[in-house]
């Protein structure tokens, strides 16, 4: 019998409606496999479309005046400590083998004094766990691309299962590393969860699992040392059966800390006050006594005899090693950005942090950076490539229906893909564009400062803005507008006894279904002229971030809600203050301000750079204007070039005319609609 199935295209059976009627089973198991293959179209396609293109950090060797030594401040009690122990969870659908009460209780026994419990995507707490630290690991992708959440305020439990980029790995260390007081990559050898040069690539994350009871991640250790990524080591079990030698007291990490207490351990384990045990529990390993520093010398000393003490510097290289001492010394030699120790004898193996060059205190790579125009391709890509697949499967099932069913007349797919991609033209700049205003303080060059003239500003007798001030604009994409902002001055109120301005900075756009509404509000301080306090209400369609800093410029400290303190620059600016700042600026073409106030303190100096004077046309009217660049000088995050440039009125109140943010593919702008009801 002649098959009477309609003609495949692509591989695909397209069903189509004037077929002969084929067998009501073989109708069935063609419609299961279609939604079968719409399903696995989903879940591989998808997610894409949340992903960004993040600019990635450009590798540069750890550099600096001085040397970084972790243990420089240890003191004498050591936590013994594993992070990482899967309990019987989610019905026995995970490889745990016991309970949560049982897994902890034996770590005890084991004379841990850090019994962490790390479940997928769960945050377990044992019944007697005094020293309560909320872990888990996260991650269910095919490929075991698994980080530990330590210190989790929640649970993401998204993740990317089938086929992860390096991208999509970026997208999902950033959505941990702001749920988390620390994110630790772990085995990245299994499977290649991550690929060497790839992780060296990758920030976002603070810690590396550089040893476990499956193997060993030195070499991915050493690569991201290498690009100048100060990662520090941790080391676990990663056990799921308590019960089992080989995978129980093996791998452990020693924490320089007061207590085992949670807050205690998370701050040492950011300073990098830990070490890494692979051993055993018949034989008691050796202990670090102490890592001191004289001038380029470093010597690290044990509490015994080790057969064999290595220093490991950039590449991974052994640059020296010496067998059966109690001590080595080491000279750092211009070459070396870092040397770290491992030393070995029949208790085991220690595998130090390293001491780093640097100015201060070393930070892990945060978050990079994303590239908009590229992000807006490729998400669009990614929903271009799901619907058509979609409408390539399941073409005829959805549309037969529902006009059989409810007798609705379906628009053409061609008609109805038009309006899709329309909409989303539409709605994906919005997106971004929060994220580009943004970063239009943030834009960086890499082109020398030398010219950059340092200037002490004194505030100007009479500010060039006003309570009421109120500037509205039209947001625009190329030449589609795509939304409106504004820049308004509100007060006066009091803040910690001071008077201060509310400068405030909103954009809102996108489409109904993709609303994009984003609040920078600064609390200014006129008398000082610096920033008291920093918002950001950022609402981009699916995402939300609420972020609140509170400055003491006195006492040079930030507090950001949910983080710990941290250094900021005597007379901060934030993103909101700064536009109204550079207003207070004497603007002559070719001079250049270079303000070291930026609050975050590494991306100082921020270059003011006065180009030209201009007359232009906006919604507005036409305006005599002089024209601004502003370069944030940021360790190569940025380092895609885009260039922004504002506009502002050539006169004592330097109004902001226009503002645009020239990348790669096009362009974003503000333009000054007229005044309404400005005051
Ligand atoms: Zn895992
Ligand atoms: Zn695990």
């Amino acid at each position: 019998m002649p098959s009477l199935d309609p003609p495949a295209i692509d591989g695909h059976p397209v069903p189509h409606e004037s077929a002969p009627a084929a067998p009501a089973w073989r109708r069935a198991g063609r419609r299961a496999s279609q939604v079968v293959a719409a399903l696995l179209v989903t879940v591989l396609v998808l997610p894409y479309a949340l992903v960004p293109v993040y600019t990635a950090h450009s590798a540069t060797p750890f550099s600096g005046p001085s040397l970084f030594n972790p243990y420089a401040k240890a003191g004498a009690t050591w936590q013994r400590a594993n992070f990482h122990a899967h309990s019987r969870a989610w019905g026995g659908l995970t490889s745990g083998r016991q309970s949560v009460d049982a897994v902890h209780a034996a770590y005890i026994a084991h004379g841990y004094d850090v019994a962490g419990l790390s479940n997928y995507h769960l945050i377990s707490r044992a019944a007697g766990d005094t020293s309560f630290l909320p872990i888990y690991e996260h991650g269910f992708s095919i490929r075991k691309t698994h980080q530990l959440v330590i210190g989790a305020r929640e649970v993401t439990a998204f993740d990317i299962p089938l086929w992860q980029t390096t991208q999509a790995k970026q997208y999902l260390l950033a959505q941990l590393h702001d749920t988390a007081a620390l994110t630790a990559v772990v085995h990245p050898y299994l499977r290649t969860g991550y690929g060497i040069p790839q992780l060296a690539s990758l920030s976002g994350y603070d810690l590396l699992e550089v040893r476990s009871h499956w193997n060993d991640a030195s070499r991915w250790w050493d690569a991201v040392l290498t690009a100048g990524n100060a990662v520090w080591a941790i080391g676990n079990d990663d056990s799921h059966d308590v019960q089992n030698p080989r995978e129980v007291g093996v791998v452990w990490t020693m924490v320089n800390a007061s207590s085992a207490r949670a807050p205690q351990v998370l701050d040492a384990l950011r300073a990098g006050a830990m070490y890494v045990v692979a051993g055993t529990d018949s034989a008691s390993a050796a202990h670090l006594r102490s890592v001191t520093l004289s001038g380029d010398t470093i010597t690290t000393t044990f509490d015994r005899t080790m057969t064999n003490i290595q220093v490991i510097t950039d590449g991974g290289i052994v640059r020296a090693q010496v067998d059966g001492a109690i001590a080595m010394r080491y000279v750092l030699t211009p070459a070396d950005h870092y040397a770290r120790v491992v030393a070995t004898d029949a208790g085991g193996t220690l595998y130090l942090n390293p001491v780093i060059r640097s100015a201060g205190r070393p930070a892990p790579w945060g978050v990079p950076g994303t590239q908009f125009i590229a992000s807006l391709l490729s998400r669009l890509g990614a929903l271009l490539l799901w619907g058509g697949a979609l409408a390539l499967l399941l073409r005829g099932t959805v549309a037969r229906r529902l006009r059989k069913q409810r007798g609705l007349v379906v628009a053409s797919p061609r008609t109805s893909r038009l309006i899709a991609l329309f909409a989303m033209v539409l709605a994906w700049p919005g997106a971004a564009i929060a994220q580009t205003q943004t970063r239009i303080q943030g834009q960086t060059q890499t082109q020398t400062q030398d010219q950059a003239q340092t200037q002490t500003l004194a505030p100007p007798a009479a500010l060039p803005f006003r309570i009421g001030d109120y500037h509205e604009y039209d947001l625009k994409f190329g030449a589609i507008t795509v939304g409106s902002g504004s820049l308004s001055v509100s007060g006066p109120d009091t803040l910690r006894g001071r008077e201060v301005l509310r400068l405030r900075y909103e954009i809102n756009g996108g489409i109904p279904f993709f609303r994009v509404h984003d609040v920078m509000e600064s609390w200014f301080d006129t008398e000082s002229m610096h920033s008291l306090r920093f918002t950001q209400d950022l609402n981009e369609g699916p995402k939300h971030y609420n972020r609140h800093f509170d400055f003491y410029p006195s006492e040079k400290i930030m507090l950001e809600r949910g983080k710990p303190r941290a250094a900021t620059v005597g007379s901060p600016l934030d993103e909101a203050s700064f536009i109204f700042f550079v207003r207070t600026l004497r603007m002559s073409p070719g001079e250049t301000h270079s303000v070291s106030r930026y609050f975050r303190i590494d991306a100082n100096p921020v270059t003011i750079q006065v180009l030209r004077r201009e007359t232009i046309t906006v919604p507005a009217g036409t305006f005599n204007t002089v024209v601004v660049r502003p370069i944030i000088r940021t360790s190569g995050i940025f380092s895609e070039g885009g260039q922004a440039e504002l506009w502002f009125t050539d006169d004592a109140l330097h109004t902001l005319v226009q503002l645009k943010a020239k990348l790669s593919f096009g362009s974003l702008g503000l333009y000054l609609r007229p005044a309404r009801n400005r005051r």
